[in-house]
């Protein structure tokens, strides 16, 4: 058994910054111990409260998180917070990364915050932000947080990881309604309008309503019930809606584990991910082997001079793939 394992379950926090360091390594040995370790892990069967939460640079999102991790540790809970930035793989500049964000939850010894991993972890950020998810499950806390910021692909990446999502919002006039994209709304399970305080709370008030009726004209998800997905504010400066933003997200995470909704969806995403690996691991073998390089390139040659189809170019491609030696 890995020596990460008990240490892991026992919810040590450092053995659980190291293994999430373990997945975010590429090396090939580091990925068959993590494999090893993760498959372990799973057996135990812990589950968290999984919830994504997305949002524009400025809206908040650390100080929510800080205020809302805090709200959920004084209950006793134990809460994780991990980061999806999307920038920071590609640019090696990030959105989310400086490692003062948070403070005050990070000292909690009920809260583990890991930053956003650094450039120079270059394994895929949805693969080894699903493993880090898995980890601090295993590792017994009751909820992980996932902060995405609202840009491109990054929600439904980390809405396919997690059993809510949650959109944060700023109060804003009607026009800028429109600039949340149809997409994120239909897979937002909850809007916050946050800063509704002080100079903000009127406007604040009307945003929450103008986002209740455009929630209402889609459709109501399967399986969910009346009133949701739902619009709410909140204030992560004064704290003001924290524990109804959270009453209401454990209402709807428990009444989707009693109607099978839970389960059915992870069953789902477990499946998903699954194709995703195979999708992921067969590139990467056409990437890792010369030959297989060059007979993609000379084939790309031919197609592009019109000489072979498409799809017959692509089926002499992957006849050619044999399985790895060893
Ligand atoms: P992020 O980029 O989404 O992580 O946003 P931050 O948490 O860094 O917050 C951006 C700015 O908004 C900061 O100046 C915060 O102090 C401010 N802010 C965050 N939450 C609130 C709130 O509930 N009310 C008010 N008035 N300001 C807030």
């Amino acid at each position: 058994m890995d020596p990460l394992h008990q240490p892991l379950l026992d919810g040590d926090r450092r053995a659980l910054a190291r293994a999430i360091t373990l997945v975010e390594s590429t090396r090939p040995d580091h990925r068959a111990r993590a494999q090893a370790l993760l498959d372990g892990l799973r057996a135990e069967g812990r589950e968290s409260l999984r919830i994504g939460l997305s949002g524009t640079p400025g809206v908040g999102k650390s100080t929510f998180i800080e205020a809302f991790g805090t709200h959920l540790t004084g209950q006793g809970m134990r809460v994780a917070v991990l980061a999806v930035d999307p920038s920071s793989a590609r640019t090696g500049g990030s959105i989310l990364g400086d490692k003062t964000r948070m403070e005050r939850l990070a000292r909690d010894p009920r809260a583990f915050v890991r930053p956003s991993p650094s450039a120079t972890h270059l394994g895929g950020v949805a693969r080894r932000t699903r493993e880090a998810i898995a980890l601090c499950e295993a590792a017994g806390f009751d909820a992980v947080l996932v902060e995405t910021v609202g840009v491109g692909q990054s929600e439904t990446v980390v809405a396919s990881m997690t059993d809510l999502f949650v959109l944060l919002l700023a109060p804003a006039g009607g026009d800028e309604l429109q600039g949340v994209k149809r997409g994120i709304m239909e897979i937002a399970d909850m809007i916050l309008v946050n800063k509704a305080d002080g100079e903000l709370l009127a406007t604040a008030t009307r945003t929450v309503a103008d986002y209740a009726g455009a929630l209402r004209l889609l459709r109501r998800r399967p399986g969910d019930p009346e009133g949701f997905p739902k619009a709410l504010p909140v204030s992560a400066v004064t704290g003001e809606g924290l524990p109804e933003a959270w009453g209401e997200m454990r209402a709807l995470a428990d009444w989707r584990r009693e109607t099978g909704h839970w389960a059915r969806t992870r069953a789902r995403q477990a499946a998903h991910w699954f194709e995703e690996e195979v999708r992921a691991g067969l590139l990467a073998r056409l990437e890792g082997d010369a030959d297989a390089r060059a007979a993609m390139r000379a084939l790309a040659e031919e197609v592009a001079a019109g000489r072979r189809a498409p799809a017959a170019a692509a089926a002499e491609m992957l006849g050619r793939l044999t399985p790895p030696a060893g």
